[in-house]
């Protein structure tokens, strides 16, 4: 059983992975600034209220402890928000992973755990995205987090840093029996907005762009649910175990969905009708977003349990469906970011 300290284990993936590992026997410590993260979400270990950019903060969450890995999950992660605040952005994610490599090396910690994304890739040149596809980022987010990898890789060259960075495709589902699901406080997800229409909530439902070339003219993703991306991490443990170096690896469930599909899909789990209206394209949305795992399910053993999209959703509407209605005091945060 191992000492897992987790970065950013307030938010939504994170919270879901204290919880996986707490299950599993593991001993959870989670560290967050709390700025998007939710006090209420951490009750798989202690808290460490800290920041990634301050080192001396940093230094006292490692100082006297021991952890056998990091899983590092604070970020940035909303595509707009990095277009418009690079400096932001390049400051959390690249910055603060540093500082967080920093500590790490101090206290001769060598396993981590990095929450990746699929916008590393930028606009995709195949159907389906393996390890192998060019990184070419077209946002600062996505440059950020390929960055941040770039540092593992040299980490393990020089300091004998083990790594798996997952890059995930699109996170979704909660765990309602848990209490815990996804609560962004300026929501641009199209799950939770979805849903957040489907109970009279929230702004009217937008489907931004509906002159896509794909089969009903909106964009396709492949949404994976949470638990499954804990379950990858938690095989990562072993594999890091088992295997020096910097390793990367895409988690999605190989199936692109369109954004009428969710919509339909909503529609039949909540048993509500769900108002939309069709808006302009929303900038840096590729047409189609879709993971080959192979490599996940063939090194790390990762069999996702959630591969259909009603019962994805389903956990999702579950969970909503029991929060207090939303308002700025029942969501803790700076309204612009979110952990990832
Ligand atoms: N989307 C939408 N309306 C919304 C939110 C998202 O039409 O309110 C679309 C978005 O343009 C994209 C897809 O849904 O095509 C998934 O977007 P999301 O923000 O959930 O994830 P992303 O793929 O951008 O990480």
């Amino acid at each position: 059983m191992s000492e897992v300290l987790i970065c950013g284990g307030a938010g939504y993936i994170g919270s879901h992975m204290a919880q996986w590992l707490a299950e599993h026997g593991h001993s959870v410590t989670v560290l967050d600034n709390l700025s998007t993260g939710h006090r209420g979400a951490i009750r798989w270990g202690d808290l460490i209220e800290a920041d990634l950019l301050d080192p001396a903060a940093l230094e006292s969450a490692f100082h006297g402890r021991s952890f056998d890995a990091v899983m590092h999950f604070c970020a940035k992660s909303l595509v707009g928000e990095s277009v418009a605040e690079p400096y932001a952005y390049y400051a959390n994610n690249v910055t603060g992973t540093l500082n967080l490599l920093e500590a790490m090396r101090r206290h001769e910690v060598n396993k981590l755990v990095f929450s990746s994304t699929a916008a590393v890739f930028g606009n995709p040149v195949s159907d389906v995205i393996d390890e192998e596809h060019p990184k070419a980022p077209i946002n600062p987010y996505g440059a950020s987090k390929l960055m941040a990898e770039r540092f593992l890789a040299d980490a393990a060259h020089a300091y004998g840093l083990r790594s798996v960075a997952l890059r995930y495709f699109n996170a979704a589902g909660a765990l309602p029996e848990h209490g815990i699901g996804e609560a962004h406080a300026c929501e641009t997800h199209l799950i939770p907005n979805v849903l957040r229409a489907a109970l009279g909530q929230g702004p009217s439902l937008k489907i931004f762009g509906n002159d896509y070339d794909t089969a009903d003219g909106t964009c396709l993703r492949d949404y994976v649910h949470v638990q499954d991306l804990a379950q990858a991490h938690a095989l990562a443990l072993g594999f890091m175990d088992r295997h020096e170096g910097a390793h990367t690896f895409n988690l999605g469930n190989g199936q692109g969905f369109s954004v009428h599909d969710v919509i339909a899909t909503a529609a039949s789990v909540s048993g509500v009708a769900i108002p939309y209206e069709v808006a302009p394209r929303r900038a840096g949305d590729p047409a189609r977003l879709v993971a080959s795992s192979d490599k996940a399910r063939e090194l790390l053993g990762w069999t996702p349990r959630w591969t259909e999209l009603a019962p994805i959703i389903e956990s999702a509407w579950r969970w909503h469906r029991d929060q207090p209605r939303w308002s700025p005091h029942h969501i803790h945060a700076d309204a612009s970011i979110q952990a990832a």
